[in-house]
């Protein structure tokens, strides 16, 4: 049977020739032509004053949080709901992460949650040094409320914006509403370098100083002189001409993983009580993974991916949230209210396969097994 995959790179066909110039001139090493082409494509696309290619969307937030000057003792709110990758560089800092819980519309941050969380900073005379909100699966999060609440308590906002590269509000582009945004490159994202990321601001000297930071922090003189701990950051000129080749389909890719989305919430229109991600006023999401969760709870999620699997297709959970990690069970959790919602969501949430070049043949092959799987298990429960 075929293989249905979850997401996968989808070509451009336009990447070789600028790879090849890169081999061809022998521009090989990080920075180059491409880098300085792709960060300025990434310029106009996102509408950010500034950006820097960097090699991976971590080491964007890492250069994110450094740049700040977040450093040991110092607090930073992250959704909880998300992967690995948006708490782990407070931890590289030496920080400690404050997990914020998701609303159910978006899936993302709770703006109530996070009003709790400052009024209790602000409170013990703690305030975070730092918020980082993530747009999950491409769902654009109520990042103008989230960012009006940073503004009053006077806290740098962090975009992480790795799954929604496409995704607007009212024109604007995720990822441009905080102090930073940082999108990925990675093989499995929207669209990929191989391996990359791009942090931009609307602030040039910041991503200045970003820039320092990501090339070992290098004094501006003739010989090595360093007064800081820097990092090697940069991405290289080869996966920077990749980029360019893919940033020329985004769109293409945003209306292919929307129209995915839109024949699966069709599909299933009868198999009731699934819940998808919802796009609130104004905004447009990429719909990078088309998520939803199942009325069934965990079990049901389960079983049915084990079953997806047998069939080749390939469907996971939605992400674990970092307070349920071994990992981080010693940071505080803040939720909106006694519900704790990034947990229920993430016991009955599955992401569907979404890969943009996904034929309509192998989505309808996912919706009937879906579908096959949802009537099994209903028959199941109701023999008990
Ligand atoms: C992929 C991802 C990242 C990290 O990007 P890499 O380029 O893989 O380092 C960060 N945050 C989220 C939400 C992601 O999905």
């Amino acid at each position: 049977m075929k293989h249905i995959p979850l997401s996968i790179p989808h070509l451009s066909g336009q990447e070789m020739r600028y790879v090849t110039e890169a081999l061809e001139t022998n521009w090989v090493a990080p920075l180059g032509p491409n880098v300085e082409a792709f960060e300025a494509a990434m310029k106009t696309y996102s509408g950010s004053a500034a950006t820097l290619a960097t090699s991976s969307g971590t080491a964007a937030i890492h250069l994110a949080l450094a740049t700040l000057g977040v450093t040991a003792g110092d607090d930073v709110f992250c959704q909880s709901l998300t992967f690995i990758a948006s708490t782990n560089p407070i931890r590289y800092v030496g920080a400690r992460p404050v997990l914020i819980d998701s609303e159910p519309e978006t899936w993302n941050m709770s703006p109530a949650a996070l009003r709790r969380a400052m009024i209790q900073a602000a409170t013990r005379g703690r305030l975070p040094k730092a918020v980082i909100v993530v747009h999950l699966y491409g769902v654009v999060a109520k990042v103008e409320e989230i960012a009006a609440i940073c503004e009053e308590y006077d806290v740098p906002l962090i975009e992480d914006a790795a799954e929604s590269l496409g995704s607007t509000i009212n024109g604007r582009m995720t990822g441009t509403f905080g102090t930073f945004g940082i999108y990925s490159f990675n093989g499995n994202k929207i669209i990929t370098t191989s391996g990359g990321g791009m942090l931009v601001s609307n602030d040039t000297r910041l991503i200045e100083r970003a820039f320092y930071l990501a090339t070992q922090a290098r004094q501006p003189v003739l010989h090595y002189e360093h007064t800081e701990v820097g990092f090697n950051y940069r991405m290289s000129n080869v996966s920077a001409g990749i980029g360019r080749g893919q940033l020329e389909v985004i769109e293409e890719r945003v209306e292919a993983r929307r129209t995915i989305f839109e024949r699966y919430v069709r599909a299933f229109e009868t198999v009731d009580a699934s819940h998808y991600q919802q796009e609130i006023e104004g905004s447009r999401a990429n719909r990078w993974l088309t998520a939803l969760t199942l009325p069934g709870g965990m079990q049901q999620r389960d079983a049915l991916i084990q079953q997806l699997k047998q069939k080749n297709i390939e469907a996971r959970p939605a992400w674990k949230p970092m307070h349920l990690q071994p990992v981080y069970r010693d940071v505080p959790y803040i939720t909106a209210n006694e519900e704790d919602v990034s947990r229920r969501l993430f016991e009955e949430g599955i992401c569907l396969p979404s890969a943009s070049q996904m034929s309509f043949t192998d989505q309808a092959l996912v919706i009937r097994f879906v579908r096959q799987g949802l009537v099994e298990d209903v028959r199941r429960n109701v023999q008990l």
